[in-house]
């Protein structure tokens, strides 16, 4: 099967990502998503170790200021709008669960869980995504821009498809065990040669099986 063989290929060319989400705390990993939202890791790593050596709970940036947020978290870029999400993402949580944590979402089902972050404002079907697949190790597929590109001229989705509803059909027929293997080397793949502007098809390994390849370069 197609699909079966652009994730092998991308597995033999990046190597099998492995993840340990035990490792990491889900409300660490959706604040984290939430910072890394239209900026680099590269700019939100380092805005996020600041948010959490600034105030060293959730709680104490639950109860700042938004000023006082934005400033710990300025080189992530979008400052005021990320304080604004985060702050309100988590009074949203406290609101509804009595407490900071997200661990209770452990035990939904996994369209519940998604549902349910989805219903707290800024958190958009990747965010909700991310969150559940790198916090929980639930298999969900996230889809940012790079696994939106390479996915689209790959032939996997049709010209134009809404990333909401590419998340539905990646989802659908990325298998479960391969969902974290998927977007993390569509990631690499994008970041390396599938790039925005000019693809570097020549020394793509998925070439003989990618509709862009076969009608815009081929032809
Ligand atoms: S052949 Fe070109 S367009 Fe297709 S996946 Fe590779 S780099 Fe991207």
């Amino acid at each position: 099967m197609r699909l079966a063989r652009i994730i092998s290929l991308l597995e033999e060319e990046y190597g099998l990502p492995r993840w340990a989400h035990e490792k990491h705390r889900p409300l660490d990993t959706l604040v984290g998503t939430i910072l890394s939202q239209n900026t680099s890791d590269r700019n939100s790593i380092p805005a996020f170790a600041n948010l959490k050596r600034k105030f060293g709970s959730w709680e104490k940036v639950a109860k700042a200021d938004e000023r006082s947020i934005a400033s710990a978290i300025r080189s992530g870029g979008l400052a005021n709008i990320k304080a604004r999400r985060i702050k309100g993402v988590l009074s949203q949580i406290r609101q509804r669960t009595g407490s900071l944590s997200l661990n209770f979402l452990a035990k939904m089902p996994k369209a519940e869980a998604r549902k349910w972050l989805m219903g707290l404002g800024g958190v958009g079907p990747k965010t909700a995504a991310v969150t559940l697949i790198f916090g929980f190790g639930m298999p969900v597929l996230p889809v940012d821009r790079h696994v939106l590109r390479v996915a689209t001229r790959l032939g996997l989705l049709q010209k134009g498809t809404s990333s909401t509803k590419a998340h539905e059909i990646l989802d659908q027929i990325v298998p479960d065990n391969k969902k974290i293997s998927f977007h993390i080397n569509l990631i690499q793949h994008g970041r390396k040669v599938c790039v925005a502007r000019r693809p570097k098809c020549s020394q793509c390994v998925l070439r003989q099986m990618c509709k862009y390849y076969e009608t815009e370069v081929q032809r």
